[in-house]
């Protein structure tokens, strides 16, 4: 039998850390949302009780360390299960990109494994599984938008944007989340997002409101790490960006625009100032046409 699901990237709308907890972690306020920029998993079932994995791409491991192996193995420990399995992973999600690319792969390897080993599982029970594998993971088990508290395992579901464009930039040089979050003095941020002001944005759908309100505290930290942050946002707001945010711990960028002549257009004008780029619906809104992705340079 074979299965194969959708492993979309996040973007943060909003990413706030409040205080550092006892344990060592943050904890985190986080508006994210799903756009059509997505990983596919392939899963079949094979006569031994390996788990196989196989990906596109050469810059994330093909072993027991890839995030799609651990959440298959997690999940046969957890339910007693003996079959194995073949995961191919096909890579479009820029990797170490602030997009959670491998926590929405362990996600949907979760989701495509309840269906192939008919387990019957609730999102919110493939969530809590999905948890011990890494923050990200629970929001990505039901994707959308949601708000996400606690290291990210708190979640509560919001409504989708309103239909609108995003361009993504990813500059060459990857961050290490942990550094970023290292770095991280929470008594000395300057500016903190409104995280319930674009919540009521998101239920009133006013996207003037949402282009506004976006922000992110960890932006001047990868922004002095990586300065290509700091000028793609400048050259995206240059080229008619109608809000400009850097995603999780980055280093990459988006854009929102309201129309798709506009987010060709400025994939056109930011190919020469960065390797990768994409222009892609928001997630929702999936409908009106099958090309979702635009753009990929
Ligand atoms: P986060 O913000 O959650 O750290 P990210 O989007 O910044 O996520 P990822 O693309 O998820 O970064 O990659 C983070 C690290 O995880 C990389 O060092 C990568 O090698 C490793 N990794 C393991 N499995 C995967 C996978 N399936 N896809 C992408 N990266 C993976």
């Amino acid at each position: 039998m074979f299965i194969s699901e959708k492993a979309p990237a996040k973007i943060n709308l909003t990413l706030d850390a409040l205080y550092k907890r006892a344990d060592g972690y943050h904890e985190l306020e986080m508006v994210m949302t799903s756009v059509d920029l997505a990983d596919r998993i392939d899963l079949l079932s094979i006569p031994s009780s390996a788990i196989l994995l196989e990906s596109s791409s050469g810059l994330v491991p093909q072993d027991e360390k890839n995030l799609a192996y651990m959440a298959a193995n997690l999940l046969r420990k957890k339910m007693g299960i003996r079959r194995g399995v073949a995961i191919r992973i096909d890579k479009k999600v820029p990797v170490a990109a602030g997009l959670a690319g491998g926590s929405s792969d362990a996600a949907a390897t979760l989701r495509g494994l309840n269906r192939l080993w008919g387990l019957g599982l609730s999102l919110r029970e493939l969530a809590e599984i999905g948890s011990e594998i890494g923050s990200d993971v629970p929001y990505c088990v039901y994707g959308n938008t949601a708000l996400a508290k606690g290291r990210g395992e708190r979640l509560q579901v919001l409504p989708t944007p309103p239909a609108c464009w995003v361009v993504l930039a990813k500059p060459t040089q990857g961050v290490s989340t942990a550094d970023v979050f290292g770095a991280l003095k929470v008594d000395k941020v300057k500016r903190r997002p409104k995280t319930s002001q674009m919540i009521d944005a998101l239920y009133r759908q006013d996207y003037g409101a949402i282009t506004r309100l976006m922000g992110n505290v960890l932006e001047p930290i990868t922004m002095h790490m990586e300065p290509d942050v700091r000028k793609l946002k400048e050259k995206m707001y240059q080229f008619g960006a109608d809000g400009v945010l850097m995603s999780g711990s980055g280093p990459t960028v988006f854009a929102l625009v309201d129309r798709e002549s506009r987010a060709k257009r400025m994939v056109n004008s930011l190919k020469g100032f960065c390797p990768q780029v994409f222009a892609v619906r928001m997630l929702g809104n999936l409908n009106k046409t099958k090309q979702n992705v635009i753009v990929q340079a």
